[in-house]
C-alpha cells in the first residue's frame, strides 16, 4: 500500500512547515489529488490518520480535492481529459496521449492554530 509513504510525506511536510510557520495544531489539511496518481482515497484516509497519531495533525479532517486529468493528443494536437495513465484520447480514439496533468498529489492547504 504505497499511500502510506504518501501520508509520511505529508506529514513531513506539515512538520516542516510547523517549525518554519510556528503553529501546534493542524485542524484541516486540503490535498488535492490528481486524477492518474493512482492514489486510493479511502487508502489515503486510513493511512493519514494511522500517521498522524500522536503528531500535531492527530484528528485533523484530510480534505481531498481532485484535479482532472489531461493529456496531449498527438492525432488531434490538443490537450484532451482523460481518466486514466493509458487512455484512449475522447475526440478521435487514438492511443497516442501523453498524460499532461493531473498526475501530481500535494498539499494544497493548511488550516492551523
Ligand atoms: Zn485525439
Amino acid at each position: 500500500m504505497h499511500e502510506m509513504s504518501l501520508a509520511e510525506g505529508v506529514l513531513q511536510l506539515i512538520e516542516d512547515a510547523a517549525l518554519s510557520q510556528g503553529f501546534s495544531r493542524v485542524k484541516t489539511v486540503w490535498l488535492e489529488i490528481g486524477q492518474l496518481a493512482v492514489v486510493e482515497p479511502e487508502a489515503m484516509r486510513f493511512c493519514f490518520d494511522a500517521v498522524t497519531r500522536d503528531t500535531i495533525a492527530e484528528g485533523a479532517v484530510l480534505e481531498i480535492i481532485y484535479l482532472p486529468g489531461r493529456g496531449w493528443c498527438v492525432q488531434c494536437a490538443a490537450t484532451v481529459p482523460i481518466a486514466e495513465q493509458i487512455d484512449v484520447c475522447p475526440r478521435c480514439g487514438s492511443h497516442q496521449v501523453q498524460p499532461t496533468g493531473g498526475t501530481e498529489m500535494r498539499v494544497k492547504e493548511l488550516e492551523v492554530e
